[in-house]
C-alpha cells in the first residue's frame, strides 16, 4: 500500500483519492494496524513552515490528505496533480458509516464538553447501530502528563478502532503525534471543526459553495472571527507561486 506523494511546500501530501484512502484504512482496522491521517489545508501548511516542533508532528503522520481545495491547485501548479480532495468532514463521515456497517468501535476527542455530548445525541439518534465506544471534549492541557496520560489510558482500555481528534489545529496533531507510541492500535483521524458540524452549531459550506471553492469564505461569513488565521490562505498562495518560479529558474 506504498502512496506516492506530492510535495506542497514541503510537506509531503499523499496522491491518494477517497475511495483508495477509505480502503486503506479499512485494512490497517482489520489488521489492527495504527494508522494517523492528517487532512492538510493552507492553514495547516503554513502553520508547519513556521513551526519546527508542528512540522514534525505532520511528517510523523501515515497519511496527509489535501483537505481544501487550495493544496489541490498548488499541486496543479507545481505540474504534480493531486486526484482530489479529501475533506477531514468527508473521511469522518465515510467512517462513521463503515463503523456502523462493520461494527467498529468509535472514540470522539475534541470540542466543548456541551457540543460533544450534543453530537454524540445526534449520532445515537441517525446511526443507532453505531458502536461508540466513549468521548471526551477538547478543553484539557495536552502537554499536562498527568492529564494527557488519564485520557491516554480511557482510550487504550476501551480498545476502539477509530479515534476522530478534533482539537483544532495545531493541538489535534501535535496530541496524536506525542501519544500515538502509547496506542497499540486504532487510525487517528484528525477531523478540526467536525463536532460542531454534527452537533449543529456550525454549518458546513453547500455543495454549491464548496464547487465553486468558495468554501472557506462560507466559513469566514459564519465566523467572522477567523479572518485573522484565513491570512494565511493568501500567504500560502504567493508562497506556492513564489516556489513554482524558483523551480523554473
Ligand atoms: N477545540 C478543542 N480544544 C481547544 C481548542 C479547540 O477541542 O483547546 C475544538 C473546537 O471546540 C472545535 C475544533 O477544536 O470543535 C476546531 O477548532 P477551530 O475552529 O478553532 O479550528 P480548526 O477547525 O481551524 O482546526
Amino acid at each position: 500500500m506504498e502512496t506516492k506523494n506530492v510535495d506542497i511546500l514541503g510537506i509531503p501530501v499523499s496522491s491518494i483519492d477517497r475511495h483508495t484512502l477509505k480502503n486503506n484504512l479499512i485494512s490497517h482496522i482489520e489488521n489492527a494496524e495504527k494508522s494517523f491521517v492528517v487532512t492538510a489545508n493552507p492553514e495547516i501548511v503554513m502553520t508547519a513552515k513556521k513551526n519546527n516542533s508542528y512540522m514534525s508532528a505532520i511528517l510523523s503522520a501515515s497519511y496527509i490528505t489535501a483537505d481544501g481545495i487550495g493544496i489541490v491547485k498548488a499541486s496543479r501548479i507545481m505540474n504534480n496533480p493531486l486526484p482530489e480532495r479529501v475533506a477531514g468532514y468527508d473521511l469522518m463521515v465515510d467512517f462513521i458509516r463503515v463503523s456502523q456497517e462493520y461494527s467498529y468501535k468509535i472514540f470522539l476527542l475534541g470540542a466543548k464538553p456541551e457540543v460533544i455530548t450534543q453530537t454524540v445525541r445526534n449520532l445515537e439518534k441517525y446511526y443507532p447501530n453505531l458502536h461508540i465506544a466513549g468521548y471526551h471534549d477538547g478543553y484539557f492541557n495536552i502537554h499536562d502528563e498527568e492529564e494527557t496520560t488519564l485520557i491516554v489510558e480511557r482510550i487504550r482500555a476501551l480498545e476502539p478502532d477509530l479515534i476522530f481528534v478534533g482539537l483544532g489545529v495545531p493541538r489535534q496533531e501535535e496530541w496524536v503525534a506525542e501519544n500515538y507510541h502509547r496506542f497499540d492500535k486504532g487510525v487517528f483521524l484528525c477531523v478540526g471543526g467536525s463536532f460542531d458540524v454534527l452537533a449543529g452549531v456550525t454549518k458546513r459550506a453547500p455543495i454549491s459553495w464548496q464547487n465553486c471553492n468558495l468554501e472557506w469564505l462560507y466559513r469566514l461569513l459564519q465566523q467572522p472571527a477567523r479572518w485573522r488565521r484565513m491570512i494565511s490562505l493568501p500567504q500560502f498562495a504567493l508562497s506556492v507561486l513564489k516556489e513554482k518560479v524558483r523551480m523554473r529558474k
